[in-house]
């Protein structure tokens, strides 16, 4: 059965636009230019400018954003990288991808983002970058990260798959660390029609590196510079979301206003709700609350129709893929990214969930919590 509220509905946002996406992918199909050209440079553009960054390169997709953006800091195998503990898998596979060696640091307990005060516990002579991920649209504390990275001589770089449109004092998420890495997936705050993803800079050489990267390492056609990929975002995607790009803020904003009615309206419930640091202007990709019988909260939610979703029920640490690598050992244990991932859960949240399906949400989560 259909769920009331849906936990997203993609299509809506799809259907606010459909005219201008359908004539903007009609263009490109007539173009006969299928592979980066003018559609991807207009969205860069774009991008870079909604990002107060200089450059945007269109990749294809969050993962290989990452993974690029990592090289073309200059991350090389056997390196080592402090990641979060509480992120998706991806932030962790990108190092992996390089050949370097993800190292957890745990998050801070009121914003689930990674703790500054624990970084440099975690910093070796092989370490070589720190990713600060902006989970939940959230934004991480790039103001205590940075002077750490700086001090130690590591790099930085931002996944910001998760926070388009995100501040910090006042700044857009895009160009405070080395290079900031995008995903484009179409559950993102801003979503392609598919895969999609993108790096911001405003370092001109990292930009010229990450272009060769994407495109076999070439600069010119059939002169292979460095060992590249085939990661390039599709002119179709880029022109489907520079018709959204257009709708971003708006859409950004009305995440917010659910959020707000959430934090209001079910403020002083037995539950945690999320904490915005005062600097923090977050997007809400996702809106997390936390409780200790969460599994039974989520089940009495779906008898009410509500749609919830968990972010995400297994660490990257205890991964089969990550388990039995060894590098971890049993003494570094990771208690709040465990914690976490059993008290978790997302409420429905997006730009198009009505005022109606918000109350429906409210109301359901109280009831559940009184029986
Ligand atoms: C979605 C996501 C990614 C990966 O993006 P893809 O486009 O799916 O490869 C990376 N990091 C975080 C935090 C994400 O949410």
């Amino acid at each position: 059965m259909k769920p009331a509220v849906p936990f997203l509905d993609l299509k809506a946002a799809h259907d606010e636009l459909s005219n201008e996406i359908d004539s903007a992918l009609l263009r490109v199909a007539r173009s006969g230019w299928y592979i980066l050209g003018p559609e991807v440079e207009t969205f860069e553009l774009a991008f870079a400018a909604y990002c107060e960054a200089d450059h945007a390169i269109g990749v294809g997709n969050g993962l290989d954003a990452l993974e690029l953006a990592l090289r073309a800091v200059g991350v090389k195998a056997g390196d080592e990288v402090i990641v979060p503990s509480n992120t998706f898998i991806a932030t962790w596979l990108a190092v992996s991808r390089c050949g370097a060696v993800p190292v957890p640091v745990e998050p801070n307990e009121f914003t689930y983002n990674i703790d500054p005060s624990r970084i440099e516990a975690a910093i070796t002579p092989r370490t070589s970058a720190i990713i600060p991920v902006h989970l939940y649209g959230q934004p991480a504390d790039m103001d205590a990260i940075i002077p750490i990275a700086r001090k130690h001589g590591l790099k930085v770089v931002e996944d910001a798959a998760q926070a388009h449109g995100a501040r910090i004092n006042g700044l857009r998420i895009g160009k405070m660390a080395d290079a900031v890495a995008w995903s484009f997936y179409p559950g993102k705050n801003l979503g392609a029609l598919g895969d999609g993803g993108a790096v911001t800079t405003s370092d001109a050489d990292v930009a010229d590196t990450l272009r060769m990267l994407r495109n076999y390492g070439s600069r010119r056609k059939y002169e292979n510079e460095v060992l590249g990929v085939n990661s390039r975002l599709d002119p179709l995607q880029a022109a489907a979301l520079a018709v959204k790009l257009g709708c971003l803020d708006a859409w950004n904003a009305r995440r917010q206003s659910v959020a707000k009615r959430y934090l209001d309206e079910l403020a002083g419930e037995p539950l945690t709700l999320p904490f915005v640091p005062d600097w923090a202007d977050p997007v809400w990709h996702l809106f997390v609350i936390r409780h200790p019988d969460r599994d039974l909260l989520q089940k009495r939610l779906a008898e009410a129709g509500i749609e919830t979703l968990i972010h995400y029920p297994i660490p990257p640490h205890q991964q089969a893929v990550y388990a039995s690598c060894g590098f971890l050992s049993d003494a570094t244990p990771m208690p709040l990214a465990q914690r976490f991932s059993a008290e978790v859960l997302s409420l429905p949240i997006g730009p198009h969930l009505t005022d109606d399906h918000v109350s429906q949400v409210i109301s359901a989560v109280r009831q559940s919590l009184r029986s």
